[in-house]
C-alpha cells in the first residue's frame, strides 16, 4: 500500500509536468507549413503517451502485472514512434499510411514479444533487453534524421539534435543504474524511471521549443534583409555587408568596386503595360544580373528600379568591364509580357570604393556617374573618377 502511494505521487507529479508542457506547446509559434504544424501534434502525443506509460506501471500495484508490463512497454514504444514522427514532420518529411502500418506492425510484434517473454520466462533482464533493442529502432531513425539537419549549421537544429543526444545519454545512465540497483524492491526502479522520464521530457521540450523559436528567428532575419519581389537582398543588408566588405578591403589592401544601376525609362513600362508587368520586368532584370555575377559579388535592390552591386577584389577598370558585360546581357534579353516581347536597357554608374569613407559617400559618387550616363543618352556605363 505504502509503495502504491509513493508510485501514485510520482505519477501525479509526472502528469502535472507533462500537462504543463502540453499547455506550453500551444504558446509556441505556429509553423506556416502543414507538415511542420503536424510536428507539434506528434510532440503532444509524446507527452500524453509518457503519462500513459507511467499509468501502465501503476497497474502493477493493482494486481494486473501482465497488463501493466505489456501496456507500459507498449506506450514506451509509442513514445519513441511519436518522437520519430515529430522529428520527421519537423523536417518536412511526409508521414503516410505506410509509416503508420510499419509502426503498427512493430507495436503488435513488440507487445506479443513482451507477453511471451513475461509468460515463459519471468526474467526482467531479458525483457529489459528486448525493450531497449525495440526502442532503439525508431530512435536510431530519429537521431539519423536530426543529424542530417545538424550538418546545416543552423542553431535550432543543433539544439534539437543535442537534446536527442542528451536523452540518449540519460537513457543509457538509466539502464546502467537500473542494472546496478536491480532488486525485487520495486521502489528503486520506479524512482529511477520517474527521474529519467522527467529529465527526458524536459530536455526534449526545451530542445523542441528552442528549435522552433530559432528557426522562426532565422526566417525573420532572412526576411528583413530580402526584397520580397525579386528575392535579392534589400537596403537593410547593405549597411552591414558594406561595412564588412570595406573593412576587409582595407585590411587586405585589395580593391572593392561598386556599380549603381537603374533601369531606363521604367516608368514607361508601368504606364504602357501596367504595374504587374513592371514587377515582372524587375524580377527578370534581377535574374539576368544575378546570373552574370560571381558568387562573392553582392547584389542589392536599394529602391524601385535601382540596384547596387558590390564587387570585391575588382578595380575600377574591371568593374566597368563587368558593367558593360551586364549591359550587353540585358540588351540581348526579351521579356514576355502577355503576347508581346519587350526589350529593356539599364544605365550604370561605376566607382572604386574609397575605403576611407562610408558606403553612402561611395553610392553618391556612383550616382554622379549614373546621372551622367542618363544625361548622355542612357543604356550606358560611366565610371566615376576622383
Ligand atoms: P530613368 O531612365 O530616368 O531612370 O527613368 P525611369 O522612368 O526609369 O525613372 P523614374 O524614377 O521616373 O520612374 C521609376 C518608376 O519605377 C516609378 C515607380 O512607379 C516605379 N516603381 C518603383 N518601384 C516599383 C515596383 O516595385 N514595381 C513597379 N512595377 N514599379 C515600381
Ligand atoms: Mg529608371
Ligand atoms: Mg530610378
Amino acid at each position: 500500500m505504502q509503495e502504491y502511494i509513493v508510485a501514485l505521487s510520482y505519477f501525479s507529479a509526472l502528469t502535472i509536468v507533462c500537462l504543463v508542457l502540453y499547455a506550453f506547446t500551444y504558446l509556441l509559434p505556429k509553423p506556416d507549413n502543414h507538415n511542420k504544424a503536424r510536428s507539434t501534434f506528434f510532440f503532444r502525443l509524446v507527452l500524453l503517451f509518457t503519462i500513459a506509460s507511467f499509468e501502465g506501471l501503476l497497474l502493477r500495484y493493482e494486481h494486473f502485472p501482465v497488463i501493466a508490463i505489456v501496456l507500459d512497454n507498449f506506450f514506451i514504444l509509442l513514445i519513441a514512434y511519436s518522437l520519430m514522427f515529430a522529428i520527421y514532420t519537423r523536417y518536412d518529411c511526409d508521414i503516410n499510411y505506410r509509416h503508420y502500418l510499419l509502426c503498427g506492425a512493430h507495436l503488435l510484434f513488440f507487445v506479443l514479444l513482451i507477453y511471451l517473454l513475461h509468460n515463459q520466462n519471468d526474467n526482467d533482464f531479458f525483457r529489459f533487453f528486448a525493450v531497449i533493442i525495440n526502442i532503439s529502432i525508431p530512435y536510431f531513425f530519429t537521431i539519423k534524421k536530426s543529424h542530417q539537419q545538424y550538418k546545416r549549421h543552423r542553431i535550432g537544429d543543433r539544439i534539437l539534435y543535442s537534446s536527442l543526444i542528451i536523452i540518449f545519454i540519460v537513457f543509457v545512465a538509466y539502464v546502467a543504474l537500473y542494472s546496478f540497483f536491480y532488486s525485487h524492491d520495486i521502489q528503486v526502479p520506479i524512482a529511477l524511471y520517474f527521474v529519467t522520464l522527467i529529465c527526458c521530457i524536459c530536455v526534449l521540450f526545451f530542445g523542441f521549443a528552442l528549435s522552433i523559436i530559432y528557426s522562426l528567428v532565422g526566417k525573420l532575419r532572412k526576411e528583413i534583409i530580402t526584397d520580397r519581389l525579386t528575392g535579392t537582398k534589400n537596403r537593410n543588408y547593405l549597411t552591414d555587408i558594406s561595412e564588412q566588405m570595406i573593412s576587409l578591403a582595407k585590411r587586405n589592401n585589395t580593391p572593392l568596386s561598386l556599380i549603381l544601376c537603374d533601369i531606363d525609362l521604367f516608368k514607361n513600362i508601368n504606364d504602357n503595360y501596367g504595374h504587374a508587368a513592371g514587377d515582372k520586368v524587375l524580377v527578370a532584370f534581377s535574374t539576368f544580373v544575378k546570373q552574370s555575377l560571381r558568387a562573392e559579388d553582392v547584389f542589392i535592390r536599394i529602391g524601385g528600379e535601382e540596384f547596387v552591386i558590390l564587387l570585391p577584389q575588382i578595380d575600377l577598370t574591371q568593374a566597368i568591364q563587368t558593367a558593360e558585360r551586364i549591359k550587353e546581357i540585358i540588351n540581348q534579353q526579351h521579356i514576355e509580357i502577355g503576347s508581346e516581347h519587350i526589350h529593356i536597357s539599364a544605365s550604370f554608374g561605376v566607382t572604386q570604393v574609397d575605403v576611407s569613407s562610408g558606403i553612402d559617400n561611395n553610392i553618391n559618387n556612383a550616382d554622379i556617374a549614373l546621372y551622367e550616363a542618363k544625361r548622355t543618352g542612357r543604356n550606358k556605363v560611366v565610371g566615376h573618377r576622383t
